[in-house]
């Protein structure tokens, strides 16, 4: 049976992908490391990782209506994780009502059969992979204030080279 990977992520504007490429840009000479592609900046949500064709349009579909309550993400901080060897950009902690999109979309994912990792999430934004230096700038740009309205689902295709994103579906933001 044929699978694709699939993620739920929050996708910046253009505006908020550039301050956040200058992010990346200011802390490379300290850390080392392959900027990502501004274009692919993202906060994951939810990593489903494999899931069957079938499956995949199933929650195409119903994404649109999967409505997400607005809210802010502050990018705050620079952090690693050196076991990754990736340096990402993120809040200081997890706001509140970002915690819950997280949950209310695994819970929802759960009546398809797909279960949350265990771990916590840790909302950031991957800034730079294969990082030397395994520790955060001191230095951090000005905060961004990230007001989000909705979700994509995408999916990420190997290449040799590396892998590509395709947004597949997104929900529909709140009427106002
Ligand atoms: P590649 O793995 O080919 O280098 P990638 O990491 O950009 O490319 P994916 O591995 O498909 O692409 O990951 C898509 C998104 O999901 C990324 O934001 C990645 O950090 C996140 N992700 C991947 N694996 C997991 C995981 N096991 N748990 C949580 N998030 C994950
Ligand atoms: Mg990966």
């Amino acid at each position: 049976m044929s699978t694709v990977r699939l993620f739920f992520a929050l996708w910046p504007s253009t505006r908020l992908a550039a301050s956040l490429a200058g992010w990346a840009e200011q802390a490379r000479p300290l850390t080392g490391g392959r900027a990502m592609r501004t274009e692919t900046l993202h906060l994951t949500l939810a990593f489903l990782g494999p899931v069957d064709t079938a499956l995949a349009d199933e929650l195409a579909a119903a994404t649109p209506d999967r409505r997400l309550a607005p809210g802010d993400v502050a990018m705050e901080r620079y952090g690693v994780f050196s076991r990754q060897r990736i340096l990402w950009a993120g809040p200081a902690d997890t706001p509140a009502g970002l915690q819950a999109a997280h949950d209310d979309l695994w819970q929802w994912l759960g009546g398809y059969g797909l279960a949350a990792p265990p771990q916590p999430f840790r909302p950031h934004v991957t800034l730079l992979r294969n990082i030397v230096h395994a520790h955060p700038p001191e230095e951090t740009p000005a905060p961004l204030t990230w007001r989000y309205d909705r979700m994509v689902l995408v999916a990420s295709e190997s290449l040799t080279g590396g892998s590509r994103y395709r947004v597949v579906a997104q929900s529909r933001p709140r009427d106002p």
